[in-house]
């Protein structure tokens, strides 16, 4: 999967570096300082890198954990996202990273210890009465990694104990494995977030298909794990709705309804100058020729379309699920 991998120096000797460099003994080692050396340079093909991505393991000071934007969440007190991993290994033509980053390489911070002291600590700030959600996955897919860099593994062990914290792992993957070999913890939701084929199969490349998608969901609610469903971002195409109704009714034909965590709806929206980019990366792209509005710095759909898909799917969702555990992604998010 990878033929070069950079270590900063710094983390070259940490186990988590020796048993990721481990699975991948002919890939080409190249020792670095700082990741951001090769992963803030210039004149970077995003593209070209994204087609056959390198790997950087490096550490993270500071900021670890981060107050997600306003309107994200499934109703809890307080929450939070961490990401032990910039890019992704899927490639999803909405992907907001790709206008994020200059560079495609996949680094891994592998200082999980500090993440987890900051979650103990933002945690501990807050009244054991309140809920604290941290999510893993916000902006990036660091489950679809799981067999390589074992992330959902260890932060489990760190929610385990402490009662009032939650944690979501966001994914398209069916990287399960780790929670299926493990007894259950209350507190984990693995939250899977959803397409209808053909539009998944069009802008979602390399994320594995539906069906198995819908089977890692059976296979944890065999198994008591609680699982969510993210419909998030909607994409509107003129069928939409028989899309999406073919969607629901898939998956409500395995997955227990009574079962579900939470759902949330929301749609597609990204800072323009984050759209620009991707419009630049990807000009043929079925995905940029759609009917998009320019809405205080947002390139987002006309609202009429976004009300009409949101109520929509809501309306469909709700002969399935407690509309208390329906959640719109309301997102604010700021332009630049
Ligand atoms: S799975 Fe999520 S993070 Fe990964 S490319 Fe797709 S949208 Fe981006």
């Amino acid at each position: 999967m990878y033929s070069t991998i950079y270590v900063e120096r710094e983390v070259s000797e940490h186990s988590l570096t020796q048993r990721v460099l481990s699975q991948f003994p002919s890939a080409d080692k190249v020792e670095c300082e700082r990741y951001g050396e090769i992963f803030n340079r210039k004149a970077q093909d995003f593209r070209l890198q994204k087609q056959r991505p390198s790997l950087m393991l490096a550490r993270k000071y500071g900021n670890h954990v981060l107050p997600v934007p306003a309107g994200y969440g499934v109703g809890g007190d307080h929450n939070y996202y961490f990401s032990v991993m910039l890019n992704c290994i899927y490639d999803c033509r909405y992907c907001f990273l790709q206008g994020m980053y200059r560079s495609a390489v996949h680094v891994v911070f592998v200082n999980y210890d500090e993440f987890a002291e900051s979650i103990r600590n933002s945690a501990s700030e807050h009244g054991s009465h309140e809920q604290v959600w941290y999510f893993s996955g916000y902006d990036c897919d660091s489950l679809a990694m799981e067999p390589i860099i074992g992330m959902a593994e260890y932060f489990i062990e760190t929610v385990k104990s402490l009662d009032h914290v939650w944690l979501e792992l966001r994914t398209k993957s069916t990287q399960i494995r780790s929670l299926l070999n493990q007894d259950v913890v209350p507190n984990v939701v693995t939250a899977f977030s959803v397409t209808p084929d053909r539009i998944s199969a069009s802008l979602e490349h390399k994320v594995p298909r539906l069906d198995k998608r819908i089977a890692a969901m059976v296979r944890l609610q065999e198994r008591d794990w609680k699982i969510g469903l993210r419909f998030d971002p909607l994409i509107f195409v003129r069928d939409y709705q028989v899309q999406y109704h073919e969607l629901i009714e898939k998956i409500f034909s395995s997955v227990d309804p009574d079962l579900i965590h939470s759902v949330t709806i929301g749609t597609f929206r990204l800072p323009k100058e984050f759209y620009r980019t991707l419009e630049n990366l990807y000009p043929d792209s079925q995905f940029v020729a759609q009917p998009f509005v320019l809405s205080n710095g947002t390139v987002t759909y006309p609202k009429s379309v976004e009300t009409d898909m949101k109520g929509w799917c809501y309306e469909r969702l709700v002969e399935f699920i407690d509309s208390d555990r329906i959640h719109f992604d309301e997102l604010e998010l700021e332009s630049g």
